[in-house]
């Protein structure tokens, strides 16, 4: 980043970061849909798989519209260096093999996206890494997790779904003291409500299928790093093992950043107002919002992040069954998994996303029956209010 990079904010970054240009002088970033690239001469060849001539070489690893997504990261997060994958769950996976072997130990949070759950808990022991769940919450249980294998915390902050916030800078400080780093996975929270990097966070992922995306078109992730670590660690397992994001996919998250902020700005301020506006209801046992003065973190989620962010979480009283009655109900808000999208989802984490997970496992990081999560999109928030009072007479029955 140049020193007049720098001094830009975020949302000028976010559209004219990441310039490289063809000779046509394009105004709006290439689709650069090659697979390789030809070199003039042999020596030309030679020299670029040297490291001698910075140009691109495969697309497995090196690709222009792909580069210019890494380099808008890069100047929204305020990393040195990124990496884009194919998915959020390629980042996680590279993000932590990368950095692990046989005989290393990991600590994480117990509260993760299912995915990761399955990474941490069965995936990494399988090839001789130990990992140890714990409750992100209480600071006292990482301490007590760490040994001297220790190589890697790993978070999600806030979680999924129960919106817990965890103090990260408090556990950045407990994986150094162990020697070890933190990964975080910033999804949640958006590059823009919440910096983990100003907290002492080694290396954040994201899933950019997301808020990055928001629309609900592609697949895609990112990590983010020191230079030292992108190419100590990172750079060459990707090269070699191959999740590359595709360049169409690069070009569709390249440009939805343009508008990151307005929307990212825009899904909190509504999803602000229908947490105030759940937590009114009678039908309603309890709303979970980390800006609202009623969550058990709310004092910290407002030191570390910027915003409430742009899902919210609610356990309905009566059950399952007043929950699916809620749920069915709505006209507007869709019925789906994913989150950050433009259109409001609503998803039913006991029976979709946490379904693999015991009752016992499921109570631990607070998933009830009548649990839904609300991922809040760019519709008018009155339509959605609406929308969430007709479901909230059906779960009457
Ligand atoms: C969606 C998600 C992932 C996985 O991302 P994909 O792009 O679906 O592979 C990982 N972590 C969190 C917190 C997510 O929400």
């Amino acid at each position: 980043m140049s020193d007049d990079e720098k001094k830009l904010r975020p949302a000028t970054r976010l559209v004219h970061g990441g310039g490289l240009r063809s000779q046509f002088g394009e105004l709006s970033e290439a689709m650069f849909l090659t697979q390789s690239f030809a070199y003039p001469t042999m020596e030309a060849a030679e020299a670029r798989f040297k490291g001698e001539d910075p140009g691109f070489i495969y697309s497995r690893f090196s690709n222009p519209t792909v580069a210019m997504f890494e380099q808008r990261m890069c100047l929204l997060e305020g990393a040195e260096a990124a990496r884009a994958t194919a998915s959020g769950m390629a980042a996680v996976t590279a993000a932590l093999l990368a950095q692990l072997r046989a005989g290393d130990h990991i600590v994480a949070a117990r509260a993760l996206f299912g995915s990761c759950l399955y990474v941490v808990e069965d995936l990494l022991p399988r090839f001789g890494v130990a990992s140890t769940l714990v409750d992100g919450a209480d600071l006292s249980q990482w301490k007590a997790a760490v040994r001297k294998e220790t190589k890697l915390f790993f978070l999600e902050s806030p979680t999924n779904p129960g919106l817990e916030v965890y103090d990260i800078r408090a556990i950045a400080d407990i994986a150094h003291e162990a020697g070890a780093r933190l990964v975080v996975d910033n999804v949640f929270a958006t590059p823009l409500l919440q910096k983990p990097f100003e907290l002492g966070a080694d290396v954040v992922v994201y899933s950019a299928t997301k808020h990055i995306d928001g629309q609900g078109r592609c697949l895609g992730g990112v990590i983010l790093a020191s230079q030292a670590l992108i190419e100590e660690n990172i750079h060459n397992f990707l090269r070699q093992t191959g999740p590359a994001l595709s360049p169409f996919n690069a070009w569709t998250m390249l440009k939805a950043l343009e508008t990151l902020p307005l929307r990212v700005a825009q899904q909190t301020a509504s999803a602000a107002r229908i947490a105030d506006f759940l937590a009114e209801q009678k039908e309603i046992a309890r709303v979970l919002y980390p800006f609202r003065s009623d969550h058990p973190q709310a004092e910290l989620a407002r030191r570390q992040m910027t915003g409430g962010g742009t899902l919210v979480t609610f356990d309905v009283a009566g059950g399952k069954a007043a929950a699916f009655r809620l749920a069915n109900a709505l006209k507007i808000v869709k019925i789906s998994n994913n989150l950050g999208d433009a259109k409001s989802l609503v998803t039913h984490p006991a029976t979709t996303t946490h379904q693999r997970l015991t009752p016992e496992a499921r109570a631990l990081i607070g998933v009830g029956e009548g649990l839904l999560r609300l991922s809040v999109g760019l519709e008018d928030t009155d339509d959605l209010l609406d929308d969430l009072a007709r479901g909230l007479s059906a779960a009457r029955g």
